[in-house]
């Protein structure tokens, strides 16, 4: 017996149609904000990653599903979407297309972590890329997409907001930082040391307890917004609120990728552990060109759908309701079990959810398993029926009983 690998999980017949809702709702979604879908590969040059998310980031330096193919390219099973989102932007010109270019995609993701509740190696995000756009009304509309998501699993949660400025306060905001870090630099951890040298910003990051006690005293980006990120901030935050997104601003909130600039967000729930991010997104203004484009403005946005499983399970949120054969056929003998697959056939054809006897079951067998299948309808054919061309009809739910002529069960039942 061979197990399946730690980290990831199957998707049970029974447990299918919690996926198809989701994924239901995040097109509904997409549909509505003019999202248009896209799908990139699942694996891609290792380097469009350590460029495109980073190398001062935990996905780049310690999780990614990197290997060598037989050619001895180096090769990464991508551990989010929008490295790969913004690949497709530039390799396939769609900077010339009129703007801003809104796509959205649902994909599996990879990252070598600690497998836990909420944390997976092999995991799927649903997620939205603008491209093009600066103005901060894009980040509002960006923002409000996911919550409407959200509102539409029926899921509770709480929307922090930051900006993180662009690369002119940034500097200013770093310079702080690392006057602040500096002499508690030898009690903390080692990633934060490095990033202390490259990049003092992701050491808000850091989830190690040692080092959460100094970042919890350390200066505030918000205090450092230049102008015009300033001014980019309070605008998202009016449209927020104009259109009653209830927020709160979180300066430590910086992301765990490397590419964002100002408007930076996540929607956080507490009743699913730890792991209580379901949705993250944020703006990445320099990535498109970092990754060989032009430079072209971005906001996106990617949600964890096992998360948010997780989150409808311990709510209980309601998945709508897992669809129910409509009629289930029962033949008594050979000929009438041929006359059933005929029917259900027929049915099938017209897109109606019909289902037969595969066991070679008695009829009291059939009933009974048509009754644990949640068949609505259960039609019968013995001899009689066969000789009139009809079935006996019984309602699953109210019980009664009616004869029903062969070429009339599709009407009769599929109105
Ligand atoms: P975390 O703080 O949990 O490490 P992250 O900052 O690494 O999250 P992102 O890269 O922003 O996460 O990914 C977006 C979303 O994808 C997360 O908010 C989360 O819902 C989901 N996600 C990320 N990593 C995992 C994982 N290993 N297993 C399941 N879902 C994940
Ligand atoms: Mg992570």
């Amino acid at each position: 017996m061979i197990n399946i690998p730690k980290g990831t999980k199957d998707v049970l017949p029974a447990q299918s149609y919690k996926w198809s809702y989701i994924e239901g709702k995040a097109r509904e979604v997409a549909h509505a904000f003019n999202l248009l879908e896209i799908r990139t590969p699942t694996f891609e040059h290792t380097e469009l990653f350590t460029r495109g998310v980073g190398d001062t980031t935990d996905v780049v330096n310690k999780e990614m599903y990197t290997f060598e193919d037989k050619g001895g390219r180096s090769i990464t099973l991508k551990p989010e979407g929008t490295a790969g989102a913004v690949r497709l932007f530039i390799e396939n010109g769609l900077a010339s297309s009129p703007m801003p270019v809104k796509a959205f995609y649902i994909t599996p993701a990879f990252r070598y972590e600690r497998p836990q509740a909420g944390r997976l190696r092999e995991f799927h995000q649903f997620g939205i890329e603008v491209f093009g756009s600066k103005s901060y009304e894009t980040d509002a509309e960006v923002i409000i997409a996911a919550s409407s998501f959200l509102d539409k699993l029926g899921v509770k949660t709480k929307l922090e907001l930051n900006s993180i400025g662009c690369p002119i306060c940034r500097a200013e905001y770093n310079k702080a930082l690392k006057e602040y870090f500096k002499p508690h630099l030898d009690e903390m951890c080692e990633t934060c040391r490095t990033r202390f040298e490259k990049n003092p910003l992701r050491m808000l990051d850091c989830k190690e307890e040692g080092c959460k006690k100094f970042t919890a005293g350390a200066p505030k980006i918000t205090d450092y917004l230049c102008e015009e990120c300033n001014s980019h901030f309070d605008g998202v935050k009016s449209l927020l609120t104009a259109q009653g997104v209830e927020f709160t601003v979180n300066p430590r909130i910086v992301r765990g990728l490397d590419y964002y600039s100002k408007t930076v967000f996540e929607f956080v729930s507490d009743a699913i552990g730890a792991q209580g991010t379901v949705c993250g997104g944020g703006r990445y203004d320099g990535l498109v060109e970092q990754l060989g484009g032009n430079s072209v403005p971005a906001i996106g946005f990617a949600a964890g759908i096992e998360r948010l499983m997780l989150l409808m399970e311990n709510t209980g949120a309601s998945f709508g309701e897992e669809a129910k054969p409509r009629i289930y056929i029962a033949g008594m003998d050979e000929k009438s079990r041929a006359a059933a697959f005929g029917l259900a056939n027929g049915l099938r054809k017209a897109g109606c959810r019909a289902e037969i006897d595969h066991m070679n079951r008695s009829v009291k067998a059939q009933f009974k398993y048509a009754d644990k299948l949640g068949a609505e309808y259960v039609a019968v054919i013995g001899e009689s029926e066969l000789s009139n061309g009809e079935v006996n009809l019984k309602n699953m739910k109210d019980g009664t009983q009616e004869k029903v002529k062969f070429e009339n069960l599709l009407a009769r039942i599929c109105k």
